[in-house]
């Protein structure tokens, strides 16, 4: 398995677009994000950037994962400065101008069969097989001290596989 170093990414991305001045944030891969490439937690004791494990085994993983690190970064910088953190005007600006894409590019279309959503945060978690009991990891990490709990479990959503779905960011 190849390794990437996050927090060497993250220093190098911030010392080149960010002028040094982002503060250390947790900064974790996660297997379960399937739809999405990364993403940014904006817990304001502790913001976390998570990128997805299963670009590790892309091709250009390196790229990939460096690429969208750099964007989670904009959403984690925008939410230092007290701006909307989202896909705004701002953060289309600041994406140019570091040069990352808006669009994880990764090609590869998996066969899910089953499509679970969390009716708290929203978040669809498409998987080959289907899960027994499953709830939410990012909302019990965020509410539940990361113990499981029934209030978030996943629901499973029938015959709503999308057909083709392009990995996009949150
Ligand atoms: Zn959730
Ligand atoms: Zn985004």
């Amino acid at each position: 398995m190849k390794h990437f170093d996050l927090i060497r990414m993250f220093t190098e991305w911030n010392l080149r677009s960010f002028q040094g001045k982002l503060p250390a944030l947790e900064l974790r891969w996660n297997s379960r994000l399937q739809t999405t490439a990364g993403r940014f937690i904006p817990d304001p004791e502790r913001p976390v950037i998570e990128v997805a494990s299963y670009l590790i085994d892309e091709e250009n993983a390196e790229f990939l994962v460096r690429d969208t690190l750099g964007h989670e970064m904009i959403h984690y910088w925008l939410w230092m400065k007290q701006k909307p953190y989202g896909h705004t005007p701002l953060f289309h600006e600041k994406m140019q101008e570091i040069g990352v894409s808006r669009y994880n590019p990764v090609p590869k279309h998996r066969p899910f069969k089953h499509c679970y959503v969390c009716d708290r945060c929203e978040q669809r978690i498409l998987v080959r097989k289907r899960l027994k009991t499953a709830a939410c990891a990012a909302c019990c990490n965020q509410h539940s001290n990361g113990k499981y709990h029934a209030q978030f479990k996943l629901r499973l959503e029938p015959g709503l596989i999308p057909a083709v779905d392009l990995p996009k960011r949150a």
